[in-house]
């Protein structure tokens, strides 16, 4: 059906665009259901995107559950996913000055700040101040997420990928963001030794940030085929928690002392007391996943002592460029964790696959 919403003109692409479109959305926790529900509206400086691939991550698990029940989402139905690559369908009223344009294919940041804040005008608009005002969208949590067909974002949060990332690998963008974030964040200087624990997408991609970054002793802790994958496909030295213990393998493997730099990627709190325990005196301890609210008993007294410095990181300000160039000049690969692909009438079997862990990283193709 041809698309009469917007007034003024309107590219012949997005005469394509039907009142309607296709979207997964949960109804109830737990509870996924792909149908049809209305093809969101353009406002000022905001970009129509048709939705090329989305991946899904521990997160959306647990907001799928209920975790952040009020708050992420903050009511149902609700439409997740916030990892994502599209082409720009329209541009809207107040985009003319923006470098893109229709038919860019693009990756999508997550955190759009108020832009007027402390904290934005510093550039840090992960950590926006405004976050219950009209002006902060943290897509995919509290504003509606791409795991749809068409979705609709302000033009400066969009970056756009060069022909060496494709779509799939473009929806790698947000994670590796982060990553690139937690090492910017941690000072990683060249010659350092690193430990990672949790072989997933992001520590993978840590692995690789941490390389470029000049990291050249990278121990990653886990478990299982991911294990494998970060000793045989990244050329990190590994060790598996079930066989050994990961504090007393990481001090061997490092003289004794400890790693400069720990990054936890797991989003367990049985893990943290491991890391602040595996980094060297003086060195940094970075926590890139979330516990999903719950508590860890930690040593103050073992941090000051030890002037240990304990970061959280949260998403990627102005870490997108550098994830971009790092993936498009392959320095960072992704394509051995491009293994699950499916239609996104298969929803629930994607998040099957993660939640069984048999897919690192499930992509879904609106
Ligand atoms: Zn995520
Ligand atoms: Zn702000």
């Amino acid at each position: 059906m041809a698309d009469t919403r917007r007034a003024g003109a309107v590219s012949a692409i997005a005469q394509e665009v039907g009142r309607d479109m296709l979207a997964a959305q949960l109804v109830d926790w737990n509870e996924l259901t792909v149908s049809r529900i209305p093809t969101p509206e353009l406002g000022h400086g905001e970009v129509l995107l048709r939705v090329a691939a989305c991946g899904i991550c521990g997160t959306d698990l647990k907001l799928v559950s209920g975790a952040f029940a009020g708050k992420w989402p903050p009511s149902l139905p609700f439409v997740l996913g916030h990892e994502w690559a599209g082409t720009i369908v329209e541009m809207g009223p107040g985009t003319e000055e923006s470098d893109l344009k229709a038919g860019d294919r693009v990756a999508a940041e997550n955190h759009a700040g108020c832009g007027l804040c402390r904290l934005c005008r510093a550039g840090r608009y992960n950590l926006c101040e405004r976050v219950h005002r009209p002006g902060y969208k943290l897509y995919g949590h509290t504003a509606q997420g791409a795991l749809a067909e068409f979705a609709v974002r302000p033009v400066r949060v969009l970056h756009k990928l060069p022909d060496e990332v494709g779509d799939e690998a473009g929806a790698l963008v947000n994670q590796g963001s982060l990553t690139v974030h937690a090492v910017r964040r941690t000072g990683l200087d060249p010659g350092s030794s690193v430990a990672i624990f949790g072989p997933g997408l992001l520590g993978l991609m840590t692995a690789q940030v941490a390389r470029s970054a000049g990291a050249t002793q990278i121990i990653v802790v886990g478990r299982g085929d991911r294990l494998r994958l970060a000793s045989e496909v990244y050329r990190c030295e590994v060790v598996d928690y079930e066989k050994a213990d990961p504090v007393e393998a990481i001090k061997d493997l490092t003289g004794g002392r400890g790693v400069d730099r720990v990054y936890e990627c797991a989003g367990n709190p049985a893990v943290v007391p491991q890391a602040l325990a595996a980094v060297r005196r003086g060195g940094r301890v970075a926590l890139l996943g979330l516990t999903g609210g719950k508590d860890v008993a930690i040593s103050p007294d073992a941090l000051t002592l030890n002037e240990v410095d304990l970061m959280g990181i949260r998403s990627s300000p102005n870490a997108y460029p550098a994830m971009i160039s790092l993936m498009a000049s392959g320095a960072v690969d992704v394509a051995p964790l491009l293994t699950h692909v499916y239609p996104l009438e298969q929803v629930s079997k994607a998040f099957e696959a993660l939640r069984d862990r048999t897919a690192i990283r499930p992509i879904l193709k609106p």
